[in-house]
């Protein structure tokens, strides 16, 4: 960006040559209005100019005349150090776009900034555009303005068409003409976009018409657009309101993703990559609604290695880790897809099993129970005691009182020796004691 100064003081002077070089501008430095004009007579590219008030003094008329006669036509800021009305009033009609008090030079070096930055920050970094235009000449032009901003774009001249693209296809922007090619109008096509169940509906929708018609616009709103440009189209307006949809979109992505990480990261246990106490309360309640629903069995496994402050003692509180991140990628490999694996405290596992009856549940309880035995994690002989519940009327569909049954069952296995599995139901108790325990 190419910036011509026209400032009386030298320190001034160089403080903003500083200030602009730094934010990548090309600096001519003039003193008066006489200077500024043989400089804009010989570089005519200038993109824009800050000009101190002394343009409004008797040397520096002539350049303000000549912004008046248009024949300046980049933005020109003036620099005021004592703004006023008469002052104001005058600077606008002298065809001066914006005024910067200059008293406060933070303020001063910000609002440039700001204004730069604004300036040449259409740069989408690429980007996938679906435009819809029955006009070849108008989608010619269009295609060639959004093709120097950097975005990839696919013409279609009906709606049906782009509508099929659109659920195909990824697009980070839609921009449609109104009356198109077809018997699909561009507002039928916002609204079968905004109707869509997927994530679909929520792309930007810009709406271009030849007509600027108050009505259609409000249409154009109800239906669903984002935003609304007439034809023909102005470059810099073109780009300016792509550019704050796309960057919108891309925030709005950017969100959720982060709320979705953040999510999982609430829900799951870092050391071991199962679900943690706190996701297995929230989804506890989904397993036995399903299961009341559709009158299928549900059982709850609780799972707690057995002296385990003595794997911690003994070999030390990494190794621990070790060995509880293997039982948890054990209980991940044993289990099917459905059933719900979480490290609900220190040493102890939850799992619900959908589907499982009380004998296949305590079978799946043996067959964990002796693989967690063999397996020697971290090269220790390591142990659990296991508890198994079954959803029952009794529970009237509450989940604590499931919980507190496969908890009491854990229990009955400590009590029992531990590295065994137990069944706890109401007075009725069963304990299976391992294989190869006790
Ligand atoms: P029991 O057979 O009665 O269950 O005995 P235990 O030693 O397993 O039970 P206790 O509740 O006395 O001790 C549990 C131990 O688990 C104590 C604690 O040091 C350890 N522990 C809890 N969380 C972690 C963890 O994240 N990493 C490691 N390494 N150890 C943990
Ligand atoms: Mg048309
Ligand atoms: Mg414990
Ligand atoms: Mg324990």
């Amino acid at each position: 960006m190419k910036v011509l100064v026209l400032e009386h003081s030298r320190l001034f002077q160089k403080m903003l040559t500083e200030l602009l070089e730094e934010l990548g501008c090309e600096v001519d430095c003039v003193r008066s209005g006489a200077e500024g004009m043989e400089n804009l007579k010989e570089e005519q590219h200038y993109n824009l100019i800050l000009a101190g008030q002394h343009i409004f003094d008797e040397s520096g008329m002539d350049f303000a005349d000549c912004c008046r006669s248009k024949q300046v036509s980049c933005p020109i800021i003036l620099l005021t150090s004592e703004p006023n009305e008469a002052l104001l009033k005058n600077a606008y009609s002298a065809g001066i776009t914006d005024i910067f008090p200059k008293t406060n030079f933070t303020y001063l070096r910000e609002s440039l900034r700001y204004y730069i930055e604004g300036q040449t920050a259409v740069d989408i970094e690429g980007g996938r555009v679906l435009y819809v235009e029955d006009s070849r000449s108008v989608a010619h032009v269009v295609i060639g303005y959004l093709n120097k901003i950097n975005l990839d774009v696919t013409h279609f001249t009906n709606a049906e068409s782009a509508l099929e693209s659109v659920l195909n296809e990824n697009y980070d922007l839609v921009i449609t003409d109104v009356m198109l090619d077809g018997t699909m109008s561009g507002v039928a096509l916002v609204r079968m976009i905004r109707a869509n169940s997927s994530h679909i509906s929520e792309i930007p929708i810009l709406a271009m018409t030849g007509h600027d018609d108050p009505k259609r616009r409000i249409e154009l709103y109800h239906a669903g657009i984002n935003d609304y440009v007439t034809k023909p189209p102005i470059e810099e307006e073109l780009a300016a309101r792509v550019y704050n949809l796309i960057t919108n979109k891309r925030l709005l992505d950017q969100v959720r993703e982060q709320q979705k990480s953040l999510y999982e990261m609430a829900m799951k246990d870092q050391l071991t990559t199962c679900h943690n106490r706190h996701s297995l309360a929230e989804h506890a309640n989904k397993y036995i609604h399903d299961a009341i629903k559709y009158k299928s069995p549900l059982a709850m496994m609780i799972l707690d290695l057995d002296h385990f402050k003595e794997v911690n003692d003994q070999h030390g509180h990494t190794t621990g880790d070790i060995v509880l991140s293997n039982i948890g990628e054990l209980l991940m490999a044993c289990c099917k897809q459905g059933d719900f694996i979480a490290r609900i405290g220190g040493e102890e596992f939850a799992i619900m099993l959908p589907h499982y009856t009380a004998s296949t549940a305590m079978e799946k309880a043996e067959e964990i129970r002796s693989i967690i035995e063999l397996r020697k994690p971290a090269g220790l002989v390591v142990t659990a005691s296991i508890g198994v519940a079954c959803l029952s009327k009794k529970h009237d569909g509450n989940y604590d009182r499931l919980y507190k049954d496969a908890d009491q069952a854990v229990y009955m296995s400590k009590e029992n020796g531990r590295n065994c599995i137990s069944f706890y139901d109401d007075e009725v108790m069963i304990n299976k004691t391992s294989a190869a325990g006790n």
